[in-house]
This record gives C-alpha cells, structure tokens and sequence, in this order.
C-alpha cells in the first residue's frame, strides 16, 4: 500500500523534525500528534516494546493514518537493566512550584552514584530502541535497534543529549556527547531501527 502521510507519536518537535529529514526521499508528509490535536500517550507498558505498541495502536485508531512510534532508553548490567523504559522518567524532578522538569545533570550523577555503591567494577550498558509502525487494518510491525556500550563516570562532550555525556559506545574512545548527529546515527540504536523501518516500508514496495 502507497504511504503518503505519516503521524509520529510525538509532541517532541526535534524528533519529528528528524523523522521528516530521513522520509524526506520518499515524498512523505509527516505529521505530528499535536498537528492532529491528538491526546499524549500514557506510557504504561513494562518493555520498550509494549509503549511503542501502546502509542502507535492508539494514535492510528485515533486518527485513521499510519503511525510511527519510538520508545527508547539506557539500559545498565549493573543495575539489573535500570533505568531502561523509565529512562526519561528517572531525570524528572518537581520544582518548588510543582512542575516537572528534567534534569540530566543530575540524573547522571545519580547512575553514576548508583553503580559506584554496587561496587561492580563492570559498568557495561546499551541503549535500546524500538519503533511500531501500524498500518490501519493491520497488525503492529516492530523494529528494533541497539548500541553495547559502557557508562564513564566523567561526563564529556556538550553534543546530543540525555544520557549520551556518560555514553560510550563499543569500538569507540569518546562518549556519545562527542559524535556529529551523522556519526550517531550511523551506530545509534534509533539510527539502526530507522534503518530497519525504511528498508522493509519504503524500499520493499
Ligand atoms: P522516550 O522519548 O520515551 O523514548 O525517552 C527516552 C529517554 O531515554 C530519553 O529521555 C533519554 O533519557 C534516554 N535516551 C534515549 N535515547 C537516548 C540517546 O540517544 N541518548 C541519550 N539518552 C537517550
């Protein structure tokens, strides 16, 4: 089936910014949940997978067009898997007026608090990602991406964001603060689910 418009789940204006960039070649109008007025997803499911499901199943009923949904995180051995699908969730911090924000910062210092008291000297992590791309009347398709890594206790580079200050990929002597986009994405776990998505809906067809 010819796709000509797309909705990503995200109110995240430089995700779907991104994703418009890499449909760009095959003439795809990408539209965000907020163009359609369409409700935030509450992320209730325990794997990446599940809140990918969630989002994408969700918003395509919603709206009636495909929809393309990511869940992403940082995954740490040490501790057992943590912060994995709370990932975003474990940088929130309420102010004295009671919003939340994210701080990183601080959220760093806390992983890396949290794995020096573990006294294991193996700090091995990786980040997954995985899309869903549903098609109205069919079923969910999945794809998924990881980059294997170590967590440094000194945070470097002022690139990216999140976690990647703390990040260092496998084969690789600098975090991923210190990549160009275009170097990230080559090996990122987002970049290689991207590039498991547009092989098999765009360049199958
Ligand atoms: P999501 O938008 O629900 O997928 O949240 C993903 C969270 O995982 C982000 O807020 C970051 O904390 C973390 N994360 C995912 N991908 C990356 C990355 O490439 N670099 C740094 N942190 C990431």
């Amino acid at each position: 089936m010819k796709i000509d418009k797309l909705v990503v789940a995200s109110h995240n204006a430089g995700k779907i910014k991104e994703i418009g960039q890499l449909l760009a070649p095959y003439h795809i109008e990408v539209l965000s949940a907020g163009d359609l007025n369409l409700p935030d997803v509450e992320e209730t499911g325990v794997t990446f997978q599940e809140n990918a499901a969630l989002k994408a199943e969700q918003l395509s009923a919603l709206s009636g067009l495909p929809c393309l949904a990511d869940d992403s995180g940082l995954c740490v051995d040490a501790l057992n898997g943590r912060p994995g699908v709370y990932s975003a969730r474990y940088a929130e911090k309420t102010l004295s007026d009671g919003e939340v924000v994210r701080d990183f910062n601080q959220a760093m210092e806390r992983l890396v608090g949290e794995l020096k008291e573990t006294g294991n000297p193996d700090w091995s992590a990786h980040f997954s990602c995985v899309l869903a791309f549903k098609m109205p009347q069919e079923e969910c398709r999945f794809f998924e991406g990881r980059v294997n890594g170590k967590i440094v206790a000194e945070r470097s580079g002022d690139k990216g964001f999140g976690f990647d200050p703390i990040f260092m990929p496998d084969g690789f002597d600098k975090t991923f603060a210190n990549f160009t986009a275009e170097e990230k994405s080559a090996i990122s776990h987002r970049g290689r689910a991207f590039a498991l998505f547009i092989k098999e809906v765009f360049e199958t067809e």
